[in-house]
């Protein structure tokens, strides 16, 4: 669904992202993980356009989307829950939802403010309150909500649960588990591998703005030099 090859970005004349490459199958959830400052957040706005490439190519849906403004990228299908979770603070729950709303997929049976209610009841008891009321995690189904209301064909989750308790963190997981059940496409950057390999089908470690490894769950989790090495634990 999402191709990456040889992506290469830049911040004025300081690069970020050297050669970047990697796919997100259909159906699966993929990560992108690594130490800070690596590069994913680049590759996350290098796919979305709002922090274009400047070599290689961005293939989504079989189609070339490297080279198109960033509104353009988004209503091919690409949901973003961004890092920091970006909910506008002086909005309501409600207005937060349905501001952006849109069909990005033509789904027969889209994501609807009722839907994304049932999904986070949490938000419905939040419905009238600001975003810049609420908990963090509360703040995080939220962004996770406004996503889903633009019915993306692939969301992307820039630290899905930094900041959050556990116990907030595993509601997160439970519900991401449910979204991939229901088919759709995740890529996912987050520092707790532990908690979310389960769900995850495919990891690309990021070091310096290139893939530098990628495998599945079992190989990732079962090496510890890996995880010492690349991403300091
Ligand atoms: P983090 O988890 O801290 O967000 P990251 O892996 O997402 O880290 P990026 O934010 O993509 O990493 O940063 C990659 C590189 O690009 C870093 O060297 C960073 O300093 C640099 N960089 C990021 N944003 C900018 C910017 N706006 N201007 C200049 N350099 C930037």
């Amino acid at each position: 669904m999402l191709e990456l090859r040889g992506v290469e970005t830049f911040y004025g004349t300081i690069q970020a992202l050297f050669g970047m490459t990697l796919e997100c199958a259909e159906g699966e959830v993929t990560t992108l993980i690594g130490r800070n400052g690596m590069g994913k957040t680049t590759t996350v706005g290098s796919i979305l356009g709002t922090v274009p490439s400047r070599a290689g190519e961005i293939r989504f849906g079989g189609e070339t989307v490297s080279g198109l403004p960033a509104y353009e990228v988004a209503q091919r299908g690409i949901g973003l829950v961004p890092e920091g979770r970006q909910v506008f603070p002086n909005l309501s729950v409600r207005e937060n939802l349905v501001a952006t709303a849109a069909n990005y997929s033509d789904s027969d049976d889209p994501w609807t403010l009722e839907r994304v209610l049932d999904f986070f009841p949490r938000l419905g008891e939040r419905l009238d309150n600001q975003g810049s009321q609420l908990s963090g995690g509360e703040q995080q189904m939220l962004a996770i909500g406004r996503a889903l209301m633009l019915n993306p064909r692939l969301l992307i989750l820039d630290e899905a649960t930094e900041g959050l308790a556990p116990l907030i963190r595993q509601e997160i997981w439970r519900r991401l588990e449910q979204l991939k059940s229901g088919g759709l496409t995740i890529l996912l950057i987050d520092k707790n591998i532990d908690e979310f390999a389960h769900i995850a089908d495919r990891h690309y470690i990021v070091e310096k703005g290139q893939v530098v490894w990628h495998g599945e769950s079992e190989s990732l989790l079962g090496d510890s030099s890996l995880k010492s090495r690349y991403l300091g634990i």
